[in-house]
């Protein structure tokens, strides 16, 4: 079986946001050519992108091109590459149900693009960040990569399910390896600030309220960001199936209130609880099987929850003004 080799040349959607480029500085240090494609899109302060990028631009290995997934005559004059990893997309459950059009036109129909891209280049390896919130409000956790997905309760979800569906197709039809990657709740440097840890984290800093929705019972399987990075990557070896979907989590959910107590200790601050009602389209819980990935991929997540923590707000003390 031929493995792809560290020289080759990636193409990676979404290179400069949260998980995208700590994809890159992975790929940089372990010899790819690598050639992002990303809008800035302004969902959050594209400032925070261009700091995510900044150590990337002087690397002779280093390309970036700003433009959208969606341009059609932009990707017809892209050149080749061996793989490519999608994951540009509008991220994000509760914006989604005020905005679904976009989420549809950039997740799905961008989806799309990069595989009819995929196509018409012959590139044979394509890599998709999927999500979680395929499996919906499914009560039978953990949750493996056998159950139907055929529930999502957002907009975004249900764009992650056809981005999954389109990817079986291009396999199928043009041979093209399509591997869907499931990823639950990433935290660490550089993440989203929309999202809860970041979010939290920044609020008590400043002695604000932290909202909390529902009564705190929820769980999430809370993924560091570097073990998504070392399954991304792995991924992007696989060589054993035209086409598979894989959990990538940490497998040891976190409850919301033990979250908010990591941080407390970590931070060394009280937090202020501002107890909101439960959002619509917010599950209450994920909880994965990872034993797909670890028996296929040979993913072993390292990094536990209190370790990811003290490396976020680490990260988040380097920082000494950070746009906001
Ligand atoms: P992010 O918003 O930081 O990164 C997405 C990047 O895509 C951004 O840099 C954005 O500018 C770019 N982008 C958006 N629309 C684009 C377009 N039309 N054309 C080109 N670029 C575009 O989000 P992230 O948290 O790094 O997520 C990366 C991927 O992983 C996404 O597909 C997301 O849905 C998926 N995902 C993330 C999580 C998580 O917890 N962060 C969980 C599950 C799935």
């Amino acid at each position: 079986m031929s493995e792809i080799k560290n020289h080759q040349h990636a193409l990676v959607t979404g290179g400069a946001g949260f998980i995208g480029s700590n994809l890159v500085d992975s790929l940089l240090a372990s010899g790819w050519e690598v050639t992002v494609l990303d809008n800035f899109d302004p969902f959050y302060n594209p400032l925070l992108k261009r700091e995510n990028i900044s150590r990337h631009l002087d690397h002779p290995a280093y390309t970036l091109i700003e433009g959208d997934i969606r341009d059609t005559e932009l990707l017809d004059q892209l050149g080749d590459f061996d793989v490519i990893v999608h994951l540009a997309a509008k991220a994000g459950v509760r914006p989604s149900i005020q905005n679904p059009t976009e989420y549809q036109d950039v997740n799905v129909k961008g989806t799309q693009n990069m595989l009819e891209f995929a196509r018409k280049k012959q590139i044979q390896q394509f890599v998709f960040a999927s999500s979680s919130s395929v499996y919906g409000i499914s009560p039978n956790v953990p949750w493996r990569e056998s159950d139907a997905v055929l529930q999502p309760i957002s907009p975004y979800a249900s764009t992650k399910v056809s981005g999954e569906l389109l990817g079986h197709v291009y396999s199928h039809l043009y041979g093209i390896r399509f591997i869907g990657l499931r990823f639950f709740t990433v935290f660490g440097p550089r993440q989203r600030p929309d999202l809860a840890i970041h979010k939290f984290v920044e609020n008590m800093i400043h002695q604000k309220s932290i909202p909390v929705y529902g009564d705190g019972s929820t769980r999430r399987d809370y993924t560091f960001v570097g073990d998504i990075v070392q399954g991304i990557v792995k991924a992007m070896h696989y060589q054993d199936s035209p086409y598979q979907v894989f959990n990538l989590a940490n497998g040891s959910p976190v409850y919301l209130l033990d979250m908010i107590r990591h941080l407390e200790e970590e931070l060394g601050i009280k937090a202020l609880i501002d107890w909101l009602p439960e959002q619509p389209g917010d599950v209450p819980q994920t909880v994965a099987d990872i034993s797909l990935a670890s028996q296929h991929l040979g993913y072993s997540p390292e990094t536990s929850f209190r370790e990811g923590v003290k490396k976020f707000s680490e990260w988040k003390n380097t920082l000494s003004r950070q746009p906001r």
